[in-house]
């Protein structure tokens, strides 16, 4: 599982006061074994290590008191950069706007074609699906199965000729103000110059918006492959990686952008009509890494939290030593940030049910309480017996209710801070990864 061993990497990192280059270079070699291990193209691997043993041998890190965070984000980083930054949409600009679906047998076209379908009527648009896969008639039927399905219109045509049935299909969707088209066309098991001929006669009989290689992510390097000389001989607009719910290694993806230059824009997790997602690189890098939002909540803490107060609490979360005192400290920096509400739904695993409640009312009130309470108390918060508590209510002018609550929401936030020390244990991840 390529998050259990980058995990793995950057244990060799943490909890180490001060690290050496010798540190850095195992873990490097380490996250080098889990990306090969999980299927990335050798040439891509060995150019994302390039980039980020230079990083990681920088100042930063080794001078950094939690050399582990720094290295999983630079490995972050660097992820992000491979896998492109922000999902890519469609492109749908014709009316009726022209999606075709290209690639191998048995990839998923037929099953995405549907799902495309289907994600695209969400979004209130009106889709004809075009059965263009004239040579095993089980294709036809099973596309109009699908139709039948989801109850969406699938037009065959004469059933044998593909170029001839795109162009029907056109006039199809104008008469029936479908105002998008979605070609499933045929794939040979191999790639062979008369399937690519009749790829490209329906691209120059359609012109597609966008034609989108369907790709299985359980064929490893093979995908890289047939990726590339699809995209060579097609110009392609980008790429939908199937079959991620399965135990495909995951490293397809990676290694696609960086191969192609062109995006992933979708991605296939189950066989069902919904099984489709937008492709998001940046939520992907980090459910590689196991962790989720975690790190884009360290980031927005960088920017806006002063460093050295940053540093201090990212110490204490790790060393599980974080009190009322820093839990007031933490509520102060916290308001810089925005609502607590938004902060909580960066971290994976949070529990839904803090009641912190982004209002400055109740912040004003946990300010208070805790101001209430002796600074031993604010170091162990154990020693609240009730006519502790009963004194701290009074104090601040609030009930023995709002102290229970209040001691609560820092018990649950202590307990989340002990998993984000554990952070590998943090997220079970997107299942393709694993
Ligand atoms: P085509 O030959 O390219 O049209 O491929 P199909 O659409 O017929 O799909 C081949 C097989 O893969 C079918 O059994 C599909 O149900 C299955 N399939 C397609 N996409 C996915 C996916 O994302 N997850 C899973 N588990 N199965 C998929
Ligand atoms: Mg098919």
């Amino acid at each position: 599982n390529l998050q259990e061993k980058l995990g793995r990497a950057f244990k060799l990192l943490s909890g180490k006061g001060r690290i050496s280059e010798k540190n850095i270079e195992d873990a490097v070699k380490q996250v080098k074994l889990s990306l090969l291990e999980a299927d990335v193209n050798y040439k891509v691997v060995k150019e994302f290590i390039g980039g980020i043993t230079e990083k990681a041998l920088g100042e930063e890190v080794l001078k950094s008191f939690t050399p582990d965070q720094q290295f999983i984000k630079i490995v972050r980083d660097e992820l992000i950069k491979m896998l492109g930054e922000k999902s890519v949409p469609l492109k749908l600009s014709s009316q009726p706007s022209k999606i075709m679906m290209v690639g191998l047998q048995g990839s998923g076209k037929t099953t995405t074609t549907a799902k495309l379908g289907t994600l695209l009527r969400k979004e209130g648009r009106k889709p004809l699906l075009v059965a263009a896969d004239v040579y095993r008639p089980a294709a036809i039927d099973q596309l109009m199965q699908l139709g039948k399905q989801i109850d969406m219109p699938v037009f065959t045509g004469d059933r044998k000729n593909p170029v001839k049935i795109v162009q029907e299909a056109m006039q199809q969707a104008v008469r029936n103000i479908n105002d998008v088209v979605i070609l499933d066309t045929a794939g040979r098991l191999h790639i062979d110059d008369a399937m690519m001929r009749e790829l490209k006669e329906i691209v120059s009989a359609v012109k597609p918006d966008e034609i989108l290689m369907v790709v299985d992510a359980m064929t490893g390097q093979d995908a890289v492959n047939s990726a590339k000389a699809f995209n060579e001989a097609l110009e392609l607009s980008g790429f939908v990686v199937t079959k991620l719910d399965g135990d495909a290694r995951g490293g397809v993806i990676l290694s696609i952008r960086h191969v192609t230059g062109k995006p992933v824009k979708f991605i296939g997790i189950s066989e069902k009509p919904d099984g489709i997602e937008a492709f998001h690189p940046d939520r992907v890098a980090g459910r590689i890494l196991g962790m989720g939002d975690v790190l884009s909540l360290i980031d927005k803490l960088q920017y806006n939290i002063d460093e050295e107060k940053a540093k201090e609490m990212e110490e204490k979360f790790l060393k599980n030593k974080f009190d009322l005192e820093d839990f007031l400290d933490q509520l102060k920096e916290v308001k810089k940030l925005g609502s607590i509400a938004d902060i909580m739904e960066m971290i994976p695993g949070a529990p839904k049910d803090v009641d912190l409640a982004g209002s400055e009312k109740s912040m004003k009130r946990t300010e208070a309480i805790i101001h209430s309470m002796t600074s031993k108390e604010r170091r162990n918060p154990k020693l609240l017996n009730y006519s502790r508590k009963q004194r701290v209510a009074r104090g601040s002018g609030t009930t023995i209710q709002d102290v229970n609550k209040l001691l609560k929401s820092y018990d649950q936030m202590r307990s989340m801070m002990k998993q984000f020390g554990r952070k590998g244990k943090l997220l079970k991840g997107m299942k393709g990864f694993s």
